[in-house]
């Protein structure tokens, strides 16, 4: 048995079909009417509306038989469409070569006569055909056969009516899921709009009416959603006075975008004049002719922005000033790239003139020898761990070479926590004078207590010869006299000693009698002197390993006494004083431990200055000059030590000193 021959555009012609949407679906009766006008007009009892799938002919419409589909290669149809326009009449199939051994023919179906009309789309494939069947011998006349080709037609415009309707619910479903997706999307877009940040607003028309305003736009109007669909001037009187209106306009007119930063606006909101800076815009929105529809007014509230920036800039302002007026230089040093920059006033300082450049090195090598080292480690200090910088010191000038004495105070300054980008700053200001002024303080002091020395020693052997002989005479009254006297002379006489000391020290005039020595011993002397002057506390000498000490056992020996003389100064009578010394690595450490007053963390630092006095209720009632401790760190530095405290308000002080070992 031939199968058909497959036509030429199968592809296309299956594509066709399958755009029907027409192959397994339910029977209509349109199709059913068709298939029974057919089988009536050709005096057939099988009517068939069949479609030529790829494997298979489906029936749409049947009359007078069962099954709904049969193999493609039984199908007369499938021989059918092979000639699109023209009938397949086929008057005993019994007796045609094609079909003779088909299972239709030979089988129970019995099919003798066949006459198919093809089902040809506009596009020119045969879908299947509109055929009839008899199970006698037969032929059509000329009326069935025309009468089946106008069915067919018929046929094929119902299937393609069917497919336009198809299409049409199928755009219709479409248009309805985009238009619900297009709602949403509306939706979700109006609300990202009406929370959003930035104060939005739409405007139609040459009035600028309000079309939409988002929460923020209506807050900086402070007004509700009653200004909608509102023109701009009577919703907004307050801005329309501002210009605003004629300013939309002309965007309204040119199509050209209108922008403003940081403009400052004042108008009434809430009640009162208040003042306002914007960044805002107002963009024409066109259509798609070009044509401006409206306009998009959106703006920023900066007035927070701006006011702090102001506020910072008057600062600054305020800041420079007060640099200026006080004539103070000033410098920057970027910690990570080490720059210098100095302000002009800095540069005169160290003698340059205004404009030259002036660097970082060059400004260190005009610190003397002997001051350098320190002001270099304290800048490094600093920069690398945000000590407080706080230090006098000379300076040769540039050119001048004269000596000046400056006062220079910074820190460390990190933005925003960033150490990368932190920078060194601070002031620095002319202090030669008040130096000047302390060098003729110290000098008057030093001549002074000079000349007084000598009377003083004098008066202070003649108290003690008066006291032997009252003492003789046993003569009571004059003893208590001389007794006063000498007491009285012993205080000067300690005072001049401290103020030759300070003029000397200052004068770098002190001369170390350096000699070996023990400390246990020392240790021993002052117990022996002291334990018997200060019995109002509890003096605790501990014991002391021998140890032998390169140093001015005298000078020593005056700072251990003056650390043990405070510490009875500053505690209540009956309280311990503990004195150790203990070696250690390279060095010693001398310790003086009270339970005294203390000393605050503020006073720590400046008590070892010269004249530096602690001002406090307690303090006051004792007198003092302030030179004791500044004349023990001197000497103890002079030695190579170094001296400190640590101390807690009303818990006592530990004051101490080191000295190096083996020098
Ligand atoms: P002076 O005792 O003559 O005032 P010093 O230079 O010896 O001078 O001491 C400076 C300041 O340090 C004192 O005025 C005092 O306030 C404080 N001070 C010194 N030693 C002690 C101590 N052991 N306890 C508390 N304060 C002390």
């Amino acid at each position: 048995m031939p199968s058909a021959p497959v036509p030429r555009n199968e592809q296309e012609r299956l594509a066709s079909l399958q755009s029907y949407h027409i192959l397994d679906t339910a029977t209509e009766k349109d199709f059913d009417e068709l298939a029974e006008l057919a089988s009536a007009i050709c005096d057939t009892p099988v009517a068939l509306i069949s479609f030529v799938d790829k494997d298979r002919q489906w029936f749409k419409a049947r009359k007078g038989v069962d099954i709904s589909e049969t193999d493609r290669a039984l199908s007369f149809c499938a021989h059918a469409i092979n000639k699109p326009n023209e009938i397949l009449e086929v008057e005993d199939a019994r007796r045609d070569k094609r079909f003779a051994d088909n299972d239709l023919v030979t089988g129970d179906t019995n099919l003798v006569f066949y006459a198919g009309v093809p089902l040809v789309d506009n596009a020119g494939y045969p879908l299947g055909s509109l055929c009839v069947i008899d199970r006698e011998k037969k032929q059509l006349n000329d009326m069935q056969r025309s009468a089946l080709k106008v069915l067919a037609n018929q046929v094929m415009d119902k299937l393609t009516l069917r497919k336009k309707i198809l299409e049409l619910q199928e755009s219709k479903n479409r248009n309805s899921r985009l238009n619900k997706l297009l709602m949403t999307k509306e939706q979700e877009a109006m609300q990202i709009i009406k929370n959003t940040p930035m104060a939005m607003a739409l405007h139609v028309g040459l009035d600028m009416t309000i079309r939409f305003a988002n929460d923020m736009m209506l807050k900086a109007w402070d007004k509700d959603e009653l200004v909608f669909h509102m023109p701009f001037a009577k919703a907004l009187p307050e801005l329309a006075a501002l210009d605003f209106p004629s300013t939309m306009r002309q965007v309204y007119r040119t199509g050209i975008r209108y922008e403003q930063t940081e403009a400052h606006m004042s108008y009434e909101h809430q009640g009162e004049i208040k003042q306002f800076y914007y960044n805002y815009a107002f963009t024409p929105l066109k259509d798609e002719n070009g044509q401006v529809w409206g306009i998009l007014n959106t703006a920023f509230d900066m007035t927070a922005v701006v006011r702090n920036r102001l506020a910072a800039e008057s600062a600054e302002e305020q800041l420079r000033l007060a640099v200026q007026s006080a004539d103070l230089g000033t410098w920057y040093i970027n910690a990570s790239t080490r720059e210098f920059i100095a302000s002009p006033k800095l540069k005169e300082l160290f003698g340059y003139s205004a404009n030259e450049p002036m660097g970082y090195e060059a400004a260190i090598a005009q610190i003397p020898d002997e001051h350098r080292d320190r002001i270099a480690h304290a800048v490094e200090d600093t920069l690398n761990h945000g000590t407080a910088y706080d230090v006098e010191y000379p300076i040769v000038g540039y050119r001048d070479k004269k000596l000046r004495w400056v006062r220079a105070t910074g820190n460390l300054f990190k933005s925003g926590g960033d150490t990368a980008a932190a920078h060194f700053s601070g002031t620095i200001a002319d202090i030669t004078e008040r130096r000047e002024d302390e060098q003729r303080k110290n000098d008057f002091i030093g001549m002074v207590s000079h000349e007084l020395k000598t009377p003083l020693t004098s008066i202070s052997g003649y108290t003690q010869l008066q006291l032997a002989r009252t003492i003789k005479a046993d003569d009571k009254a004059g003893q208590e006299l001389a007794i006063k006297s000498k007491r009285q002379v012993d205080r000067m006489q300690a005072l001049i000693t401290g103020f030759l000391d300070v003029a000397r020290l200052t004068e770098g005039k002190i001369r170390l009698n350096k000699k070996e020595f023990d400390m246990a011993t020392l240790f021993d002397i002052s117990a022996h002197e002291l334990l018997a002057v200060h019995t109002t506390h509890k003096l605790i000498f501990h014991k002391v390993e021998a140890i032998s000490i390169h140093a001015d056992q005298e000078k020593i020996e005056q700072v251990l006494v003056n650390f043990i003389n405070n510490a009875v100064k500053y505690s209540q009578s009956g309280s311990e004083i503990n004195v150790d010394c203990i070696a250690q690595d390279n060095h010693i450490t001398v310790s003086v431990t009270d339970q005294g007053f203390g000393v605050s963390p503020k006073d720590q630092k400046h008590i070892f200055e010269r004249f530096y006095r602690v001002d406090n209720a307690k303090t006051n009632q004792i007198s003092g000059f302030g030179i004791g401790l500044y004349v023990c760190k001197e000497i103890v530095e002079r030695h190579g030590g170094q001296t400190g405290v640590e101390s807690e308000i009303g818990q006592g002080s530990r004051f101490w000193f080191t000295l190096p070992l083996g020098l």
